[in-house]
């Protein structure tokens, strides 16, 4: 099946409201082309060195995401265009996007990530952290970054009723969130295995990879 294909299948089955993500990490410039002239325009990817790399050569219109784990001392590379940071899981690393936002005269959004599987491996904040960080002095000074919803990753499984259970517990987070702005709009939860129960579960925008590119 071609890039085209795929897109046009995954395309047919999301709801509406449902944001798609492209997740183009690994791939050459040349898959992401072909994304892009099926309409794609929004893509994600994990390392911030490879997102510049493509983002340098890629048409201008693209929504770049950035999915992965974030290292504090890389955000200002991404810092002058990417326009969603899905990994958010520390009062630090937001405090840097704040920086590095104000220095490119912009506001960026971010989704906080939070910790629902049940695998020592992944990352993000728990419920405690969570709620310390959205009520620390420090957050509600932040000028440059805007908190615009939730990210979170099911446990590696095929036991799908734990992956329901972990979906919606986050959003239940997502619906009881504190934090007050129009546009907290956004849960961030499903992949190639599990987007169709992540939309069930109420999911906004889905994380899809392998299922459009092939297997990495
Ligand atoms: C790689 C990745 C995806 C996409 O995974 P697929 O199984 O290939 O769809 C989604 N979210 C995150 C955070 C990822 O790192």
């Amino acid at each position: 099946m071609s890039i085209q294909s795929n897109l046009q299948n995954i395309k047919s089955t999301l709801p509406e409201l449902v944001t798609l993500v492209a997740v183009s990490k690994t791939k050459p410039v040349s898959d992401l082309m072909e994304a892009y002239n099926a309409g794609q325009r929004v893509f994600g990817e994990n390392k911030i060195q490879e997102m510049v790399d493509k983002w340098e050569q890629m048409p201008k219109d693209i929504e770049w995401h950035m999915i992965g784990h974030v290292q504090t001392n890389k955000v200002k590379f991404m810092a002058p265009f990417v326009s969603l940071i899905h990994g958010v899981d520390s009062l630090k690393l937001l405090e840097e996007i704040d920086k590095q936002a104000l220095k490119n005269n912009r506001i960026i959004d971010c989704l906080l990530q939070i910790y629902i599987a049940e695998e020592e491996s992944k990352f993000g904040l728990d419920e405690e952290e969570l709620t310390t960080l959205l009520a620390s002095p420090t957050f509600k000074e932040m000028k440059n970054i805007r908190i615009v919803g939730l990210m979170g990753m099911a446990t590696f499984t095929d036991n799908q009723n734990q992956i329901k259970k972990e979906f919606t517990h986050l959003k239940s987070i997502f619906d009881q969130s504190t934090i007050h702005n129009s546009q907290f709009t956004i849960l961030s939860m499903g992949m190639s295995g599990d987007y169709q129960l992540a939309i069930s579960c109420g999911s906004t925008m889905v994380r899809i990879g392998s299922s459009i590119f092939g297997g990495r």
